[in-house]
């Protein structure tokens, strides 16, 4: 077809048309350079301000304090599985994991060929349908670092809260839920998100560390994977994914004039809002996480029957409402509505429910 569709894919994911406008206008000659930026030197002037620019717009809608610093990694938010007990477990050799999903569950297996690892709590049990209250989190006060993941994208469900560890640095996966609602750095000892859902295309990994953390990696750590490194040469020690940040930095122009992280959190809820209330009014279908749980970026829900939710999907991809179908290790659906998911689409997929659930 030649019409864009609403397309509710995990990741990667829609992103703004304005913010794919403005790349294919600059696409072969960026400003006057006489070259895209897929072809410049990441060591060129040119490149380097839209490096500093991109990291000080993103420092800046974080809200990134003092004594942390932005890396932009490669490697997916899944190297950061095995780049984070390699530099933060020497502390104690021990670290709590927090297992409320698939990502989670993987990043636990990894850290445990590293050292001493606690489950802090896991919802595995009731098929990750939860998100574990702070009294249900079995904390242990030697704990190189607490780990969770903010959202589970596959299982739509995301913590509504912020864990309270006291001196025990928090380590946050938000690769499902960055820049969507505000939050507190100063909490954190590290943030880390694969780029390719809230903010741009993949092949960027976000990093927030605070600095004290880092330089104190295991011996044998690959070069690539120690923070320190990256902190040293300004995440440039080999070449940078170069469009990602561009895209990222095109993007973050976006949020700015979207209202910021307040104005993708007020979208966010609309958004969500929306969606939960028609799928909860409806006689068909049920939502897979469970309320104070739910998920505002994955939406997971389902039919009657598996053959009522391949007739849904194929129904609503006809209508121009693409990618619902559920991850293949859960089924039913999910829509994910992201930052650029335009209110509108959610409005369409709402209508769209509504008359499946009359005509079922
Ligand atoms: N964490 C979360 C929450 C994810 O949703 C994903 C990807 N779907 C990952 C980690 C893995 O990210 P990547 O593919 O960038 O390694």
């Amino acid at each position: 077809g030649t019409e864009r569709i609403y397309n509710f894919s995990a990741g990667p994911s829609m992103l703004p048309l304005e913010v794919l406008e403005r790349a294919a206008a600059e696409i072969t000659n960026y400003q006057g350079s006489g070259m895209s930026v897929m072809e410049m030197s990441h060591r060129s002037k040119t490149f380097d301000r839209i490096f500093q620019e991109t990291k000080e717009k993103f420092a800046r809608l974080m809200g990134v304090p003092e004594g942390y610093r932005v890396l932009f990694l490669q490697g997916g938010a899944s190297s950061q599985f095995s780049m984070i007990p390699l530099n933060l477990i020497s502390a104690t050799g021990k670290a709590d994991y927090a297992v409320t999903g698939n990502f989670s569950n993987i990043a636990y297996k990894e850290a445990k060929k590293y050292g001493e690892i606690h489950v802090a709590a896991s919802s595995a049990e009731e098929n990750h349908t939860y998100i574990p209250t702070q009294d249900q989190l079995d904390l242990s006060a030697d704990a190189s670092y607490f780990y969770y993941c903010a959202n589970n994208t596959i299982y739509g469900t995301e913590w509504q809260y912020v864990p309270e560890t006291g001196s025990v640095p928090l380590v946050c996966d938000m690769s499902s839920d960055i820049m969507s609602r505000p939050v507190d750095v100063s909490k954190y000892g590290i943030i880390f998100a694969g780029a390719q859902k809230n903010l741009a295309p993949a092949g960027l990994t976000l990093v927030i560390i605070r600095e004290d953390l880092a330089g104190k990696e295991l011996p044998y750590t690959p070069l690539m994977m120690n923070y320190k490194t990256m902190i040293d040469k300004d995440s440039m020690y080999n070449t940078p994914p170069c469009w990602c940040i561009y895209m990222l930095g095109l993007m973050l122009d976006w949020v700015e004039e979207n209202g910021g992280v307040a104005g993708m959190e007020k979208l966010k809820k609309t958004r969500a809002g929306m969606l939960y209330e028609t799928l909860d009014q409806s006689r068909l279908f049920t939502c897979a996480a469970k309320p104070g749980s739910r998920s505002d970026m994955n939406v997971t829900f389902r039919s009657a029957t598996p053959e009522l939710d391949a007739k849904f999907v194929a129904e609503a991809t006809a209508q121009g409402l693409g990618s619902l179908k559920g991850h293949r290790s859960v089924g039913g659906m999910r829509a994910s509505i992201y930052n650029a998911m335009p209110v509108e689409g959610v409005e369409k997929l709402c209508d769209f429910i509504r008359k499946f659930d009359a005509a079922n």
